[in-house]
């Protein structure tokens, strides 16, 4: 490397006081290079799945209005009143980082006037989500989801075709999960069901007994009670009343047919009666993808993988028309977490790869356009131009698991020739400088019929 000589009193060079470098703020992630790897294969399954269901792909603003998720997701929910970034912009408009993607999906679906589409509507969303929450292992205040939504469909067979989906998402991953699944039952049959639940937690001193949150939340989100972790909580939950008793004719049949056609294609899961999700606008149908992996001593209980559910009033509610839809959410570090864990075998980076080394200025020249050709021609071509030393570009190559290096001298320069390595035996072999994707061919297709 060249070095630089300072200049003297240059206002825009740093004065010699020591700098504190910027770090990240808590509760945020870079992904560097070597787990970028395991992004590449979550997302690429993600995709993959999405577009053999018929999702397609949709982005939406990482910033929306407040106000949006305050009348979705509900002003008295966590993710709401507790963990939005929310702010005032420079032209004093209230808005807020968006903590979950749904929202944004269903304001998009009705500013875009997709009703007209031919229903249903199926979005794909990988992005992320902003909550501030105390962070921990696999709780970050940015993290990222991979999300399925579809719009104008009410049948069951949709709700079983978005668990199917979440279902094969993780054990394609070879992550073996668990689906947790309840029903909620419509506005009717839940207010049916929330007044006898009340009165259970009134009867016999219970609502005493609840935790400091569960007894704050009692008139505001009675369903969450069933949702806390608390011993406590969780002993006296084990005898309230259970959701599904009380779904009506509609409700109940909807539910059981899920669960066929979940039975038909052979996707396992769990009746979990007091499965009850964090947002306002669920009804009917809701699951949630936990590890299947037993908890550790002293682990309350498995973190969620991913979870979902139905939302049929939540179109109108947000101003569109009235359109049933059913989606699903998948953490995208969450899952690599669990990859981690089992260490799972990585791809290593496809196809054959050739690597081009140079020693000296002019074989540099020659390398440079040699690299240009067989990146065009297609070649998983790798380099390290910047490098002089031979060994340095041969470590590299082995890094990369390059099959072959071509390498380019000075003397290969004189004679037009360049020089063929095996990187696995070793053995190099002169081939004409002219002939080199072709050469390289040969190699790769290993079976003498390339003629050059
Ligand atoms: P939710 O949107 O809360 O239903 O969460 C769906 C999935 O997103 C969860 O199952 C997790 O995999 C993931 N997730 C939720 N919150 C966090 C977080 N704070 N950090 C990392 N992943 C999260």
């Amino acid at each position: 490397m060249s070095k630089i000589k300072p200049e003297k009193k240059n206002p825009d060079r740093p004065s010699s006081k020591k700098i504190e470098p910027f770090t990240r703020l808590r509760g945020m992630k870079d992904i560097l290079f070597e787990e970028y790897r395991y992004w590449d294969i979550v997302l690429e399954k993600a995709l993959d799945l999405a577009k053999a269901y018929g999702f397609r792909k949709i982005e939406t603003p990482i910033l929306e209005n407040q106000a949006l998720y305050e009348r979705s997701t509900g002003q008295a929910t966590d993710i709401v009143s507790k963990e939005m970034y929310n702010f005032i912009d420079k032209s004093g408009e209230k808005v807020a980082l968006r903590p979950e993607a749904t929202p944004g999906l269903v304001r998009s679906y009705i500013e875009h006037g997709m009703f007209n589409l031919p229903q249903p509507v199926r979005m794909a969303w990988i992005g992320p989500l902003f909550r501030h929450e105390k962070p921990q292992t696999g709780r970050l205040r940015q993290f990222w989801q991979f999300d399925l939504e579809m719009f104008g469909e009410a049948g069951p067979v949709a709700d079983a075709q978005i668990i199917q989906i979440a279902y094969h998402f993780f054990r394609e991953l070879q992550i073996d999960v668990q689906v947790q699944i309840n029903s909620i039952g419509c506005p009717d049959c839940r207010a049916a069901y929330l007044e006898k639940l009340a009165d259970f937690y009134r009867e016999r001193g219970r609502r005493a007994k609840l935790c400091e949150d569960c007894r704050r939340r009692f008139g505001k989100n009675l369903l969450r009670l069933l949702d806390c972790k608390e011993t406590q909580c969780q002993e006296i939950r084990a005898e309230a009343p259970q959701i599904v008793d009380y779904l009506d004719e509609a409700c109940r049949e909807h539910f059981i047919k899920v669960l066929e056609y979940l039975d038909e294609v052979d996707i396992p899961y769990n009746l979990n009666p007091f499965l009850v999700r964090g947002l306002d606008y669920y009804n009917r149908t809701i699951f949630e993808i936990v590890s299947a992996d037993v908890p550790q001593e002293g682990e309350k209980r498995q973190a969620a993988l991913g979870g979902g559910g139905r939302y049929d009033y939540l179109v109108e509610k947000m101003g569109g028309r009235p359109t049933p839809a059913v989606g699903f959410g998948a953490g995208i570090e969450r899952t690599i977490l669990k990859i981690k864990e089992k260490n799972i075998p990585l791809k290593t980076d496809a196809g054959k790869i050739v690597f081009i080394a140079q020693l000296g200025e002019q074989a540099k020249r020659k390398a440079m356009i040699m690299f240009e050709e067989m990146r065009r021609a297609g070649y998983n071509v790798r380099q390290l131009f910047v490098k002089d030393n031979l060994k340095s570009q041969l470590e590299e190559a082995d890094r990369l698991g390059a099959l072959f290096t071509v390498i380019m001298g000075q003397k290969e320069i004189v004679d037009g020739t360049a020089l063929i390595r095996d990187m696995e035996s070793g053995v190099q072999e002169v081939v004409d400088a002219k002939k080199i994707v072709c050469e390289v061919e040969k190699r790769f297709a290993n079976n003498g019929q390339v003629n050059c």
